[in-house]
C-alpha cells in the first residue's frame, strides 16, 4: 500500500467505486482521508495523499457530487416509482426521505467519488507523492 507510483494506472471506474464504498480513489485504503463518519484529516490515513492537492476549489466538485447523488436517487426513485404504479402519496414521502437522507448519510461519498474524479483529471505531482512519501515516513517513525 506505501509504493504511491503504483496507484498511477488505476482505472477511472475503480477510483469511482472506490470513492462509493469510502476508500481512498487514489490507494483503495479504508475511510480513505476521514477519521470518522463526517471529520476528514488533511491526508488519507493509508498513503497519506493530500486530498485537496492545492486546490481550493475541491469542495465545489464535492458539493457538486452531492447534488448528482442526491437528485440521481430520487429520479431513480420516481421513475421505478411510475413503472411499479406507486400511488402519489408514498412516492412522495420517499422523495422527500431521499432529499432529507442522502445528503446527510451519503456526506463523505461526495468527496470520495469526487477525489476519484478529481485524481483523473489531475494525477497527483511528483510533489504530492513526494510529501505523502514523507507523511507516512513521519507516521511510522511517531
Ligand atoms: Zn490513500
Amino acid at each position: 500500500m506505501n509504493s504511491l507510483p503504483n496507484h498511477t494506472k488505476t482505472s477511472f471506474p475503480t477510483k469511482i467505486v472506490r470513492g462509493l464504498f469510502r476508500k481512498c480513489a487514489w490507494c483503495g485504503g479504508k475511510g480513505s482521508f476521514f477519521t470518522s463518519w463526517y471529520s476528514k484529516a488533511e491526508r488519507c490515513q493509508t498513503c497519506g495523499i493530500n486530498w485537496e492537492r492545492g486546490y481550493e476549489g475541491f469542495e465545489l466538485g464535492a458539493a457538486t457530487m452531492g447534488v448528482f447523488m442526491t437528485f440521481g436517487s430520487i429520479i431513480i426513485w420516481m421513475v421505478a416509482s411510475v413503472i411499479f404504479g406507486v400511488p402519489l402519496v408514498p412516492l412522495l414521502l420517499v422523495a422527500g426521505v431521499l432529499a432529507i437522507s442522502v445528503p446527510i448519510l451519503g456526506y463523505p461519498l461526495t468527496y470520495t467519488v469526487w477525489f476519484g474524479v478529481d485524481l483523473s483529471i489531475r494525477p497527483p505531482s511528483e510533489q504530492d507523492l513526494a510529501e505523502a512519501q514523507a507523511w507516512i515516513s513521519a507516521q511510522k517513525g511517531a
